[in-house]
């Protein structure tokens, strides 16, 4: 049976201070772990205290980003070897802030999915339409193409290692969520374009979490529908309440 999983991703955000108070809270929250995984994403600056202070919790550490070559002269960059040396198993990519902000398409994606499989990671892969795809009725276009060009080429035994985390960025941050049936209908094309593609084991077997404005409100709505095997969360994750009344709600 697929897992569900609940990720908090902090982004840039919460000191080294900030960060140990939200882990001791967030520690003694899921001191009962709920029926699924639980993932935080801190900053890399404080990854590797995190990677420490969660041993032993339940609580599993992600990175929010990591680079596409094994090591070398790329100033400021994180390699998959130097996560894993931390005990960060986990990475997300192809977040909408990096495919905004730092041009991340999904070729470069692509060359970071591979790295990451090489290393043994596991992988949320994030992707997901823009407003005005919706708006022009190409969502379901757009959505299949991400797919595609990142993770159309992966071998089958490398789903394994994939959790999916369809975000439709005009509800990324905005206090605008997509609805629970409108998050169950993508979900679905999700699975069968997997299925269609690979096969229905494979399809059966990946989460694919939904991400975007999710809130203790709605999250228990949204987490009931079929296909969607939880979320990816990231504003209501930096508090300890929210966040655990969300990996409460799977
Ligand atoms: C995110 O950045 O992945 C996200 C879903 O953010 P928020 O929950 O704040 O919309």
């Amino acid at each position: 049976m697929r897992k569900k999983i609940v990720a908090g991703n902090w982004k840039m955000n919460k000191n080294l201070t900030e960060t140990k108070n939200l882990l001791a809270d967030l520690k003694v929250k899921f001191e009962h772990m709920p029926n699924g995984e639980i993932i935080v994403a801190p900053t890399s600056v404080n990854l590797q205290y995190t990677s420490e202070a969660l041993k032993g919790s339940g609580i599993k550490v992600a990175a929010q980003n990591m680079h596409q070559a094994e090591s070398g002269a790329f100033t400021g960059e994180i390699s998959a070897d130097m996560l894993k040396s931390i005990g960060v198993n986990i990475v997300i990519l192809g977040h909408s802030e990096r495919r905004a902000y730092f041009g991340e398409n999904d070729t470069l994606l692509a060359g970071k999915v591979q790295t990451a499989l090489k290393n043994d990671m596991t992988i949320i892969f994030c992707f997901g339409e823009e407003l005005e795809d919706r708006k022009s009725d190409t969502h379901f276009t757009v959505v299949e193409n991400q797919l595609k060009n990142a993770l159309f080429t992966l071998e089958a035994s490398a789903w394994k290692q994939i959790v999916l985390a369809y975000e439709p960025v005009w509800a990324i941050g905005t206090g605008e969520t997509a609805s629970p049936e409108q998050a169950q209908e993508m979900h679905a094309f999700i699975r069968t374009t997997i299925k269609n593609k690979f096969n229905a084991a494979i399809a059966e077997e990946v989460s694919i979490l939904y991400g975007g404005s999710v809130k203790p409100a709605n999250a228990q709505e949204i987490f009931a529908k079929p296909d969607v095997d939880g979320g990816l969360i990231g504003g209501a994750s930096l508090d300890a309440a929210s966040f655990a009344a969300i990996g409460n709600a799977m």
